[in-house]
């Protein structure tokens, strides 16, 4: 009996990267209805519509026409429109467009097998594609970001492995946020090459590993619905688990934890006495604190110093 294939995308990537317990048990953890991915989905719906008109369409009639479709608030609605009307005046819409949300799936040649949706390709000129990936959200991002992308560089090395794509010699790879400017590199070939053996090494560890553990706190542990299979997430809370930890441990994970407040406010209040009663004790640097804020003096992320 053949085996089956295990493909791998970049959010599952991101996701074992983040708790490769909740990758293991992502069928029945996975939250889908936030407001934020509405937006997301809506968003793209409208730019994958336009594009797919050959830009004939009015962009904000294809908003409007997929409001009530996808949920989406009024708030994020009117400021979407903003956004749309930004993003026709892209300057990769005057290229040649190859295809949009563009379903890629392949076994590299290296073993690895990836899937993944590519939002834009487009033909810069007879050699060079561009790769664009919109992003809706509210985040920021940097060259040095862009550069270490591993959503770009997996669909960068599945557009390479297509018969279709093999002519062009090169590939930019843009980050568009939709809100803020477009942002590209070129990945080369030293880069690549580095990519692929993390990626090789990432898929036997994810392929092949049936004992997943947790990685505990991670920002998803808010909205787990898996902590009744989740050990760390139960003891967290006993006393001994805390106790156990190093001064650095605690402090790393106070700042860890300061993403989770909203459920985990007890344990910010444990560790910001924790932290006062040692640094009184040890004549450290913690020089103030409130309620969610702790400063130590020339000290981040685990580097207490006596
Ligand atoms: S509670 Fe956190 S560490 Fe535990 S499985 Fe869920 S996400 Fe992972």
């Amino acid at each position: 009996m053949n085996k089956k294939i295990i493909y791998l995308s970049p959010s599952s990537i991101n996701l074992y990267l983040t708790c490769p317990l909740l990758y293991k048990n992502k069928k029945v953890d996975i939250k889908k209805d936030s407001r934020f991915l509405r937006y997301g989905s809506w968003a793209h719906k409208c730019t994958e519509e336009y594009v797919k008109s050959d830009a004939k369409k009015d962009i904000l009639k294809i908003a409007k026409s997929n409001f009530t479709k996808y949920d989406i608030d009024l708030d994020d609605f009117l400021d979407g429109q903003k956004v749309l009307k930004r993003f026709i005046n892209r300057e990769y819409l005057q290229y040649k467009i190859l295809g949009s949300e563009i379903k890629l799936q392949d076994i590299l040649s290296n073993g690895v097998a990836l899937r993944g949706i590519i939002d834009l390709l487009v033909e810069r000129d007879h050699e060079t594609l561009e790769v664009i990936d919109y992003k809706s959200g509210w985040k920021f991002y940097t060259l040095s970001m862009i550069n270490k992308n591993m959503q770009l560089k997996v669909y960068k090395n599945l557009v390479l492995n297509q018969e279709e794509y093999k002519q062009y010699k090169n590939i930019i790879l843009t980050i568009d946020p939709l809100r803020y400017e477009p942002l590209s590199v070129v990945h080369d070939e030293v880069d690549n090459e580095t990519f692929l053996d993390w990626i090789s090494e990432m898929y036997t560890k994810i392929t092949k590993d049936n004992d997943l553990k947790p990685n505990f706190p991670n920002p998803f542990c808010k909205g787990c619905h898996i902590t009744n299979l989740c050990e760390d997430y139960k003891n967290y809370n006993k006393f001994d688990f805390k106790l156990k930890m190093d001064v650095n441990k605690k402090l790393e994970h106070y700042y860890q934890l300061k993403n989770l407040k909203k459920v985990l406010n007890q344990d910010l209040d444990y560790y910001k006495e924790f932290f006062k009663d040692y640094a009184h004790k040890n004549n450290t640097d913690v020089v103030s604190s409130n309620k969610y804020e702790l400063k130590i003096k020339n000290n981040y992320m685990g580097l207490i110093k006596k």
